[in-house]
């Protein structure tokens, strides 16, 4: 059991700020008031003073990218999107191997917890390494204590084997999860369903993606119009729009996650609303990639926030999000982008459903809800309310403030300290970066 002392509740949704309060936690949120010490003489002490929000989530990303930082390999110059997948991502997937992906996914799930993040979606591609390779990100996810979604990105550009071992990954991995459910368990991280993206992924991989959505209840997780070729392409090869592919064979849910949506028409976005599915808005990543700027954002129905593998500081992506759209003369102010950064709970929701109270929710800081928590040290220069939050984190907050974390109710970092050993994960990750980085040269 934990017990902050005389913090400042942060409320996302609606923005909201409150009176200094106690909030006392053991697997959920037990109690909100005044001096709740002497009502839970033996809650650890988690801290006191500052604000406590609800912990962030980041609902697209590649734990697989961790160690492209600093990449010292010979990459060929891309003059488009298809050539930056195949000069630099389909070569770095390709040299993946277990102990690398380890390595990446501790070296990116530690920086997460360290920037107040506390789920993390990611989307996984090692086509030379499939089998198995949820369950090593889960172990890794449960060994920091991290919550998210895992998913093994399938794709047809290495060969029908490839794309059967991919879908055979997805089912596996769900399977894992509804057994260690069905033995009492509660995992901290549940199963999606992946495709890597429309032009990569013919009509057998996808029907096979289809059936894994439905025989799963879990939802497809697809890169779909990050760049103008994917929807040109789908048009030309099969007459029809990405997202019209994947509703005609049932594989778009209110589980789905299309990650980036660049170039959907007005009709996918449309359908995609209709089926209540997620749009995963990956702002920095788009801007990197030089794919074009979504200024349909507006016109979604449930926009989340991702990173797209480029680091995990989510509050570094939502001030990416907003200030891209003020450029781009969108309607949005910052408020929308912090809706749209909270609405990755709703995600959540729709996964953890079965741990959950009936009527609870992620990301509200009520009794009974998911403990999963961010204690901020910040001492506001303007006053802070719930009417400017989304100001503050626009133009202020930032992850340097983070002081303590915990997830699903147990501390991850506490005074600033991990509660894991980071100097051991990241000494491992830059050994397995060079392994990496060895791996592609002839790639
Ligand atoms: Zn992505």
């Amino acid at each position: 059991m934990i017990l902050f002392q005389d913090v400042r509740l942060i409320s996302f949704n609606p923005p909201g700020v409150s009176e200094p309060l106690d909030l006392a936690a053991g697997e959920t949120i037990l109690e909100i008031g005044k001096n709740l010490a002497a009502k839970y003489p033996k809650a650890e002490s988690a801290g006191s003073g500052g604000y406590l929000s609800p912990g962030l989530v980041c609902s697209h990303t590649h734990l697989y990218s961790a160690l492209a930082r600093g990449i010292q390999v010979a990459i060929e110059p891309s003059k488009d999107f298809a050539q930056i997948l195949d000069h630099l991502w389909w070569r770095l997937d390709r040299a993946i191997d277990l102990p690398i992906l380890e390595a990446s996914a501790l070296a990116l799930g530690a920086e997460a917890l360290f920037c107040g993040v506390t789920s993390l979606v990611d989307h996984h591609a090692g086509p030379s390494a499939i089998d198995g390779s949820l369950s090593v990100l889960r172990q890794a996810y449960e060994c920091l204590g991290i919550r998210g979604l895992l998913c093994y990105e399938t794709t047809d550009r290495n060969g029908p084997s490839g794309a059967k071992a991919g879908v055979a990954e997805n089912l596996r991995f769900a399977r894992e999860v509804d057994s260690l459910r069905a033995s009492g368990g509660k995992p901290l991280v549940e199963a999606a369903i992946g495709g890597h993206a429309g032009f990569t992924v013919g009509q057998e991989t996808l029907e096979a993606l289809a059936d894994a959505v439905k025989a799963t209840g879990r939802g497809i997780h697809i890169h779909v119009a990050e760049d103008k070729y994917d929807a040109v392409d789908s048009r030309h090869r099969y007459g029809l729009d990405l997202v019209d592919r994947l509703d005609r064979l049932g594989a778009l849910t209110d589980k789905g996650i299309i990650g980036h949506g660049l170039w959907l028409t007005p009709s996918e976005i449309e359908t995609m609303n209709a089926r209540d599915a997620f749009l995963a808005h990956n702002a920095r990543s788009n801007m990197n990639n030089a794919v074009g700027y979504n200024a349909a954002l507006p016109s979604h129905r449930n926009v989340v926030l991702g990173t797209d593998g480029m680091g995990a500081d989510m509050l570094e992506e939502f001030k990416f999000a907003v200030f891209r759209h003020r450029e781009a003369q969108g309607p949005w102010w910052p408020g929308d982008f912090l809706a749209c950064l909270d609405r990755g709970n709703r995600l959540l929701e729709r996964y953890f459903a079965k741990d959950m109270a009936q009527g609870g929710a992620f990301g509200v800081l009520e009794p009974g809800n998911p403990v999963d928590l961010v204690h901020w040290d910040y001492d506001p220069p303007t006053p802070l309310e719930g009417s400017n939050l989304a100001g503050h984190l626009a133009f202020g907050v930032s992850s340097r403030v983070v002081k303590s974390v915990a997830v699903a109710g147990k501390m991850r970092i506490k005074d600033r300290s991990p509660l894991f050993d980071l100097e051991e994960i990241q000494a491992q990750a830059r050994v397995q970066a060079r392994r990496l980085w060895n791996n592609m040269e002839g790639r």
